[in-house]
């Protein structure tokens, strides 16, 4: 009884609370729709049928990690650099204003060249157009942490990629677990909006490490989870690991969104690019597993192509103009509507 899906789903819709069992329970299961329809009630019992939008503005595609599996890497020399000036990224963040955007998402690589003068600069510029800003900037020192929340940042973005501490070190030379799990407990004493989040289907990670992670996710707990299936980049030193898992990742990736929707009911959830990558309708499928915020391209056409963290990322001949009328009739398609509103997690609706 107790290893049955439908009690485990029951369960967890009454009391919003799995054991690392029953998640693993979950993860294996053949009855995914189930699942996925299961999170999608829920998602529409906490947060109605609203789908908040955040800009994404791909800044500078410098870095100086080496994470095997991402395109951004340091040793990848195929790759074109840029970096977009502050005074554009401030422009950027005013067009998606006019686009009627709420949130601009300020990402990159980790590059030296945005000091911390620099970055409270354009933050504290853009927070003047009356925009939730989100950071999604990679492993910083508390102190700048703090600096950018003064500046008015409100939310910061970073996975945890995975919790299985082997695997997190093999696949991040340079970088180890215990400090990126610090940096994200610097993240919430800063008082950020916490999202962190994992990618699925990293060569060498198990459904057990998976499981583990959904855990820790909630343990934060993060306001916003964002989950990715991993997916292969031939110009990434990850090419070199024996065993590469190239399969697609997609139902795994909808299953832990589903399984964090129905254990943490209000938290944000972003349909990610990814899943779109692997599925030309990814976006609204998750949107219909639990997901309820999409994070469209706002970056200018031309930078697109070089923020090339993985291969076949969507949308890389379109406009920020274009990127908006389209995801905005998308969600439309599904009955669903943009939100007005910031869509910060406490203003979320819980019952
Ligand atoms: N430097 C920032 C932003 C990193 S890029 C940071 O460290 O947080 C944003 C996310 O892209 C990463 O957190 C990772 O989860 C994802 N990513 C990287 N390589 C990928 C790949 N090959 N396939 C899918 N997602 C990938």
């Amino acid at each position: 009884m107790k290893n049955n899906i439908n009690y485990i789903l029951q369960k967890s819709i009454n009391s919003h609370n799995l054991d690392e069992k029953e998640i693993l329970l979950l993860l294996k299961t053949k009855s995914i729709k189930k699942l996925t329809s299961s999170a999608d009630m829920i998602r529409k019992k906490y947060l109605g049928d609203e789908v908040h939008l955040r800009a994404l503005i791909e800044f500078s595609n410098y870095c100086k990690q080496n994470c095997l599996y991402c395109g951004l890497q340091k040793t990848n020399l195929k790759l074109d650099r840029y970096r977009i000036k502050e005074q554009d990224i401030i422009n950027l963040a005013k067009q998606a204003k006019n686009y009627g955007y709420k949130t601009v998402v300020l990402q990159s690589g980790e590059d030296p060249y945005y000091t911390i003068k620099k970055m409270v600069y354009i933050i504290s510029e853009i927070k003047k157009l009356d925009l939730a800003i989100t950071l999604s900037i990679g492993e910083k020192t508390f102190n700048e942490y703090k600096s950018y929340r003064q500046a008015g940042a409100d939310r910061y973005l970073l996975r945890i990629e995975t919790t299985d501490e082997k695997l997190y070190n093999k696949l991040n030379p340079g970088m180890n677990l215990k400090n990126r799990m610090q940096c994200l407990e610097n993240i919430k004493k800063s008082g950020f909006e916490v999202g962190s989040g994992i990618m699925v289907g990293l060569p060498g990670q198990t459904l057990e490490s998976i499981a583990k992670d959904i855990i820790y996710l909630k343990s934060i707990p993060v306001a916003m989870a964002g989950i990715g299936p991993f997916i292969y980049n031939p110009d990434t030193s990850i090419s070199h690991l024996e065993k590469i898992n190239k399969n697609n990742h997609f139902d795994l990736s909808l299953k832990v969104m589903a399984i964090l929707r129905l254990i943490m009911p209000d938290i944000n959830i972003p349909a990610t690019t990814a899943m779109e990558t692997l599925n030309h309708n990814g976006r609204l499928i998750a949107l219909q597993s639990g997901a309820n915020v999409v994070m469209p391209n706002a970056t200018e056409t031309i930078y697109r192509k070089k923020y090339e963290i993985y291969p076949g990322k969507i949308c890389l001949n379109d406009s920020p103009e274009h990127c908006r009328t389209c995801i905005e009739s998308k969600i439309k398609s599904i009955g669903r509507f943009i939100s007005k509103s910031k869509g910060f997690h406490n203003s979320n609706v819980a019952i």
